[in-house]
């Protein structure tokens, strides 16, 4: 039997609600496609900072890599500072495993409506592919003379060739197996004329081998106002690690829900693990209610899923969270009623009752 090793890392807030609902379904799956699942959950994350001093233990890339997969909720808590938390555990392990292509899809899913009048379901089928290594999060910069009036903070945006390249390729690499072989690439390189320009150039040489991709640019802000007022236009988008983070939540927000937004954060070499999370946070003012909604930790089940070679089960995962959102069985924050649990047990209903 197939046997996938996981790494479940609930983190904090609605993390640790969304991702038991995740687990559920999936062994649900597990047990409906014939492979195993061996999952080990870590309980690192904010209380583990508070009892330990550290967000995770200072091994714990090495605890992590033997696993195919790491399965992760979301980190932040109300007490701690974002950027303790953040680079503490999250940014870790995206930066010490080099998960630099963060692949996050967007869709509006069936019985969700867009906040946009215009938008039908079908509408929208996006991919937003964000460079996650570099860029403007690359952690480099510094402060000096703090207190003084003279106190500087740099925050330096950092672009290599290497970086940019690869994550060009892997953006024509998935542009290209989409039916519409549209990929806009987003930077701001009238204003900011080194590293933006020099994005531009690198896309204009890996273009040369994708023939088959069409390929545009676009300034971040005039794409801010596209995904609103023609978002039927757009199919693959690269950007930096800033602009497609803050590009990614308008895509959330545009399909319904932050809550149903997904994200995988992949080592396409596959050296070391991959890390699949929703795109939220740890959403305090809901955490501890129940009310979470926990499509975005399914969907981002079914890409690691796929990620790990089980084709089928991820459209099987799909398919049953669309019969189930059709059905009207959602969370408050797209319209419904229905709490964390009850969308989960309507999820593993439907997965027990396909018929494949
Ligand atoms: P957030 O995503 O936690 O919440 C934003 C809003 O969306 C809130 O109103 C929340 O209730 C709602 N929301 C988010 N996910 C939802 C879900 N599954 N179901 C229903 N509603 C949902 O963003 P924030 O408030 O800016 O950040 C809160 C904390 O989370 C901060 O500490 C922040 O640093 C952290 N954060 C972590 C990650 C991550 O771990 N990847 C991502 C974003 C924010
Ligand atoms: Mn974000």
């Amino acid at each position: 039997m197939r046997r996938h090793h996981i790494a479940a890392i609930p983190g904090d807030g609605i993390g640790q609600e969304v991702i038991p609902a995740g687990l559920e379904v999936l062994t649900a799956l597990a047990e409906r496609q014939g492979f195993a699942l061996d999952v080990e959950t870590f309980p690192w994350g904010s209380d583990y900072y508070r009892q330990t001093g550290r967000m995770m233990p200072e091994d714990g890339l090495e605890t992590l890599k033997p696993f195919h997969a790491i399965f992760f909720g979301a980190v932040g808590d109300a007490h701690l500072p974002d950027d303790l938390t953040l680079w503490g555990l999250r940014l870790k392990i995206c930066q010490g495993f080099d998960q630099y292509a963060n692949i996050r899809p967007t869709r509006v899913l069936p019985g969700l409506t867009s906040p946009l009048r215009e938008v039908a379901p079908g509408d929208i089928d996006w991919v937003i592919v964000r460079e996650n290594s570099e860029g403007e999060y690359a952690g480099h910069g510094g402060r000096a003379h703090r207190g003084h009036p003279e106190e500087i903070a740099t925050e330096t945006a950092i672009f290599t060739r290497a970086g940019v390249t690869r994550i060009m390729r892997t953006a024509f690499g998935i542009a290209a197996k989409r039916p519409r072989k549209l990929l806009t690439v987003v930077t701001k390189s009238n204003a900011q004329k080194h590293g933006m320009v020099f994005w531009d150039e690198i896309a204009a040489e890996v273009a040369a081998e994708f023939p088959s991709v069409t390929w545009e640019k676009e300034l971040v802000d005039a794409m801010a106002a596209r995904m609103v007022r023609r978002p039927q236009s757009i199919d693959t988008v690269v950007a930096t690690n800033l602009h497609a983070d803050i590009l990614s939540d308008l895509a959330g927000a545009v399909a319904g829900s932050l809550g149903v937004a997904p994200t995988a954060n992949l080592d396409p070499s596959r050296r070391f693990p991959s890390m699949f999370e929703p795109i939220h946070g740890s959403a305090f003012d809901i955490a501890g209610k129940g009310v979470a909604n926990p499509v975005a930790t399914f969907w981002t089940a079914a890409m690691m899923l796929e990620h790990l070679g089980e084709p089928v089960a991820a459209a099987a995962l799909i398919t049953a969270v669309e019969q189930v959102c059709a059905a009207g069985v959602l969370t408050a924050d797209v319209g419904g009623s229905a709490n964390t649990a009850a969308v989960t047990a309507a999820v593993v209903a439907a997965i027990k009752g396909a018929n494949s």
